[in-house]
Order: structure tokens, then C-alpha cells, then sequence
């Protein structure tokens, strides 16, 4: 089946007209048919300002429900970007995974989907894949960028960071590379390039979306330092990219710093069931081989802990927050400086 063909069946709809100039605030309607409502749908905010025919942004948070900061942020624009202010199209859609955002989980209460692991989508498929669908197929569709605002979550608490994935080589790189650096957050992180995991992120930039993301901090909350970094970030990218009036873009108080996990050595694992001593803190610098911190078994307290080792050098960004793991559970990421021009 075509995309074409595909498009026409899906289920999801909005009164908003993408093509109208103005301030539209109201709902993507995704008929939900369970005991308390029977002809019910889920109704997902979405908020489209059009000023003229400069280019689209498409703004999204509450990809994962259980991080914040993108939600608050995004929030706080629908109430005060105007028309007037800008020079283009920007679409926000604050709670994108709705289900998983209302309950303040990472992945939907409905059906369990993981919005970020369930790109493209299905028009006929669970609700998180329609959702995904519906993102890809009329928001993206429209959208010459995209900002996909995340942060740690319920699990995990980074150090605040513009993130992007992907090949360093195709020619859009050097271009999402200079968005992220306008976000002006204090690290640009660069993760590993891999097989296609169904990102939004990942899914834009096939679609010719420039697109990069965010990971804001996390540990389940919201703290005024990695909102007012969020806040201006969006702002900055909206300036460089015209959008906004250039001027209004806000240099940071020191440059981001440009960082990168080239494999998968810059991530460290529980290496079984227990309770999780960390041993570094967000920031530090260690080296290969270094401690990172043991899985102890209180219920049997007289066994020595296993330990965790670095397995590169760099910085740690990136920490688990519950003390509880099991094998398999990221307790830590690292990252170390990059250079983009050496990259050929
Ligand atoms: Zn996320």
C-alpha cells in the first residue's frame, strides 16, 4: 500500500486547518471506543500559529510521558508565541504520547507502547502506533524541522543536553548539528549511529525533516535551571531558523559543549538483580577501567556486591535514578569531546 493510500485511512482528525494564518488551540481527535464511552476519543492538544509562508516547526514534548520539562515548556509557548511574533508555521504538540503523558508514565497506560520505539506508525494499528502515524504522516509531512524535547525521565537524570543521532556523514548532518548547537544548551550529546530503532527523530530526518532532540535532566521533575535552558533553547532555534526575529536568540552563558558516545563501551550496565551503588556523580570525568559502582544484594548482605566497571573514557552525563536494577538497566552513559571536522 502506498504512503497515499495508507494517509487516507487514518483515524485520527483535527478541526485545525494547517494551511490557515492565525492562532488555532484545539484537539487531535483519536477515536477510543472503551466501556465508559462508547463513541469517546482521546483528545491530544495541538496548537497551530501561521504567519505568512516561511518555514514549519514542528515543536512535540510528552513523547514519553514521564518527562517534564518539554511539556512545560511547550505549554508556556502555546499561551505567549503569537502570529505577529513569527515568520512561518510552528506546530506544538506538548502531550504527543497523551495516554503515557496524563499519567505521567514513560509509555502508554492503553496498550504499553513506547511512542519513541514505534515509528512510522500504523493507521490500523494499537493507539500509540496511531499516534506515530498520524505524527509521521500529517505533522512531519508538513514540518521542514522538528524539535523532539525529552529529558531522563522517571530513570534517568542527564546532564542538560541538545542530542542527535544518525550517520555524521549524509549531507544534513552538518545542519542538524548547527540547530542543536543553537539550542544553546551545555552539551550537545551525538549518540551512536545504529539500526532503525522507530525514534520520531529518526523517522523525521527520512522524511527530509531536519530534526534533533533534547535530553533536559529528568529524575521524574522539573527544576527551574533545566526549564529556563529548555525555555531559551526553543526560542534559539526558532531564531536561527528564521522563524523567530534572528535577534531574539540568546547566547548561552558559556558554549555548548560538544560531545559523543561513538559505541556502545560509553554505556555501563547492572550486571545482575540488586540494589545499585553509584560510586561517580553527573559531571565526572573517569577513565576505562574505572569504578563505576556495584549491585549489592542486601537479601543476602554477607555476598560481596558485584562491581561496574567503565568501559571508555569520557564524562558521565547520564545516571540511573532508582537505587533498584536488574540486569540489563543503563546505570550510567558517558560521553567525550568531538570534533565535527574531523569527521570526513
Ligand atoms: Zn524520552
Amino acid at each position: 500500500m502506498s504512503l497515499e493510500e495508507r494517509r487516507v485511512v487514518t483515524r485520527l482528525s483535527t478541526p485545525i486547518d494547517f494551511d490557515d494564518d492565525g492562532k488555532q488551540c484545539d484537539f487531535i481527535r483519536l477515536p477510543h471506543s472503551v466501556h465508559r464511552s462508547a463513541y469517546g476519543y482521546l483528545p491530544i492538544p495541538l496548537v497551530c500559529i501561521k504567519n505568512g509562508d516561511g518555514p514549519t516547526v514542528l515543536l512535540m514534548s510528552g513523547n514519553h510521558g514521564d518527562e517534564y520539562e518539554g511539556q512545560v515548556t511547550l505549554s508556556k509557548l502555546c499561551q505567549t508565541l503569537e502570529p505577529a511574533d513569527i515568520n512561518g508555521r510552528v506546530i506544538i504538540l506538548p502531550m504527543a504520547n497523551y495516554p503515557a503523558a496524563l499519567a505521567g508514565l514513560r509509555t502508554s497506560p492503553i496498550d504499553g507502547g513506547n511512542l519513541n520505539r514505534s515509528f512510522p506508525g500504523q493507521p490500523d494499528g494499537t493507539v500509540t502506533q496511531q499516534i506515530a502515524y498520524y505524527i509521521q504522516s500529517e505533522l512531519m509531512e508538513r514540518a521542514d524541522y522538528m524539535l523532539d524535547l525529552h529529558s531522563g525521565g522517571s530513570s534517568l537524570d542527564y546532564v542538560p543536553s541538545a542530542i542527535l543521532g544518525g550517520d555524521l556523514a549524509t549531507e544534513t548532518f552538518a545542519r542538524r548539528l548547527a540547530m542543536a548547537e543553537a539550542f544553546g544548551a551545555p552539551f550537545t550529546f551525538i549518540f551512536p549511529a545504529g539500526p532503525p530503532s522507530g525514534v520520531a527523530s529518526e523517522s523525521a530526518v527520512e522524511r527530509s525533516t531536519l530534526a534533533f532532540g533534547t535530553e533536559m535532566a529528568g529524575s521524574g521533575t522539573v527544576t527551574p535551571a533545566a526549564l529556563r535552558i529548555c525555555e531559551r533553547g526553543v526560542r534559539n532555534v526558532l531564531a536561527h531558523l528564521g522563524v523567530l526575529d534572528p535577534r531574539a536568540y540568546e547566547a548561552p552563558e558559556t558554549p555548548t559543549r560538544l560531545v559523543r558516545a561513538s559505541d556502545m563501551k560509553f554505556f555501563s550496565y547492572a550486571p545482575e538483580v540488586g540494589l545499585f551503588e553509584p560510586v561517580v556523580e553527573l559531571g565526572d570525568i573517569v577513565q576505562a577501567g574505572q569504578l563505576a559502582g556495584r549491585v549489592h544484594t542486601p537479601e543476602t548482605p554477607w555476598r560481596a556486591p558485584s562491581e561496574v566497571r567503565f568501559e571508555a573514557d569520557g564524562f558521565v552525563v547520564c545516571k540511573r535514578i532508582p537505587g533498584r536494577v536488574e540486569r540489563g538497566d543503563c546505570v550510567f552513559h558517558l560521553g567525550a569531546d568531538f570534533d565535527p571536522d574531523a569527521i570526513q
